[in-house]
């Protein structure tokens, strides 16, 4: 009873836009094409008629694309503009910081008062347990590349050179260097890239409305994958685990919110066989899902935590590793036996990135960030929610201000659409004409607007949900 969406929605999926079909100039007559560029998670680069969407200018909740057209920003950016597109104190930092020092390095013992200044505030925002240091990196990926080079160094520091294996889960996304890609569970991001490297192993990916057994619980979900994880720490042998890693609630791997008791049963084993804890914040931390970090909402006790993204509301590049005092100790007294902690980027702690940080912080203890999402999430998530009859939509899931949308058929997770048909992809067409970006990954739609959104946005964002639902509903009936 569907029909096949046409090839339009294939090439939005891979990074084409609407803006070819409107204009293929700019307003200043220049064209634009995908060429040049080699462009991230993009098809199609390498040929002439890819016509990128070329974003000019932001405001609040809304950027701007070339020929003048406003959409609503409901990705806020990559999960990461949460002060929205022109706020004026975090352009006023950095220039602030550029006209005093643009430029200096955290090496040898020297630094900058604003990453000093930042790691005693980042340090502050993180209540779940006391951390006891944060290394300042320029991105999630490279947070969590360092947290692997951390772990292995405490590892050997505590003379169990054997103790070094990584467990992520099934559609996690830990960002794209050589081992955040490899820590990450999504197929995509090890194709053809030789990854991931063999000491990252993969457990189950918690979604219960996909992978449930029938007649089980939530409760029951959650303990059959904390054996599961238990089951494949035993094979491996517990003396080879490091770590495991996850985010509070899954992002790109399609918004995955635990499921009851989860993170419970999950620290209780890792605790069990002396494997670390890492919390991928990246998404989720200072006020996402309506508490100051993931750690806050599931009573996570991590020993390592990842940040970046809302920390500079990406302003400015930044990504930091927040390291508890238990670890941080013996990397402290193994670095004093080498004569050097031999880690960091000539931009850890960039003062203009530190100090964009510091003001973006200070707006959302002013702001109290965490309470004004709280205030808005209940209109995001029931009003989109209120759409889960619809006939080619699986689950709708989400908390705060994340949410996932999953087309299927029958409303079944045994039933997807073939995916030459582009349903999600159609959607996000449909959403784009509208004046809405989402982002669309397959048949899964996210969203996770900027934490500034007022209730006539949420409104607006809804109703275009609503008219690009009605017309995907419209294409496949
Ligand atoms: N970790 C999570 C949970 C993310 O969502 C991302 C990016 O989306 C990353 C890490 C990687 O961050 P970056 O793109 O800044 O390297």
């Amino acid at each position: 009873h569907l029909i096949q969406v046409p090839i339009l929605a294939r090439l939005y999926s891979s990074g084409a836009s609407l803006q070819k079909e409107e204009s293929t100039e700019s307003k200043d007559g220049q064209g634009f094409k995908g060429h040049d560029m080699l462009a991230p998670f993009t098809a199609g680069w390498q040929t002439t008629d890819v016509h990128p969407l070329v974003i000019e200018k932001s405001e609040g909740s809304y950027v701007y694309d070339t020929n003048g057209k406003k959409y609503l920003d409901s990705l806020a950016g990559l999960w990461c503009t949460a002060l929205g597109g022109n706020e004026p104190r975090l352009v006023n930092a950095a220039v602030a910081q550029l006209n005093s020092l643009p430029f200096y390095h955290s090496f040898w013992n020297r630094t900058t008062k604003p990453s000093l200044d930042l790691a005693k505030e980042l340090l502050e925002t993180f209540t779940a347990r006391k951390m006891a240091k944060a290394f300042f990196t320029n991105s999630g990926s490279e947070a969590n590349d360092t947290q692997v080079k951390l772990v292995w160094y405490y590892n050997n520091a505590l003379g169990r050179p054997e103790k070094k294996k990584f467990i992520a889960r099934a559609k996690s996304y830990h960002g794209s260097t050589l081992i955040a890609a490899s820590l990450s569970g999504l197929p995509a991001l090890h194709q053809k890239f030789d990854l991931p490297a063999p000491f990252v192993l993969h457990t189950d990916c918690p979604h219960y409305w996909r992978y449930h057994l029938p007649g089980e619980t939530e409760e029951e979900f959650s303990t059959r994958l904390a054996n599961n994880l238990e089951n494949l720490i035993l094979k491996e042998g517990p003396e080879t685990i490091a770590a495991f890693i996850a985010e509070p609630v899954m992002g790109a791997g399609g918004v995955i919110p635990p499921p009851a008791t989860y993170f419970d049963k999950v620290q209780a084993v890792v605790k069990k066989y002396d494997i670390l804890f890492i919390a991928d914040e990246v998404i989720c931390a200072f006020g996402r899902l309506g508490t100051m970090y993931g750690c806050d909402k599931y009573n996570i006790k991590p020993d390592l935590v990842s940040v970046a993204k809302a920390l500079s509301s990406a302003y400015m590049p930044i990504g930091a590793v927040m390291v508890s005092p238990e670890v941080s100790d013996v990397i402290h007294s193994q670095s004093n036996k080498l004569g050097s902690f031999s880690h960091g980027f000539t931009y850890s702690g960039h003062p203009v990135s530190c100090a964009v940080a510091i003001e973006a912080l200070k707006i959302y203890k002013e702001r109290n960030i965490p309470e004004q999402v709280n205030r808005i999430a209940p209109k995001f998530q029931d009003g989109l929610k209120a759409f889960s009859d619809s006939p080619i939509i699986g689950e709708i899931r989400g908390t705060g201000l994340i949410l996932g949308t999953e087309f299927a058929d029958n409303k079944s997770p045994n039933d997807p659409f073939p995916p030459e048909w582009g349903i999600g992809a159609y959607f996000g067409v449909q959403c784009e004409k509208r004046g809405m970006l989402v982002r669309v990954a397959g048949d899964n739609i996210m969203m996770s607007p900027p934490f500034i959104m007022t209730p006539e946005e949420i409104d607006e964002l809804i109703r275009i949900y609503g008219e690009a639902l009605k017309a995907t509903e419209e294409r496949v009936k």
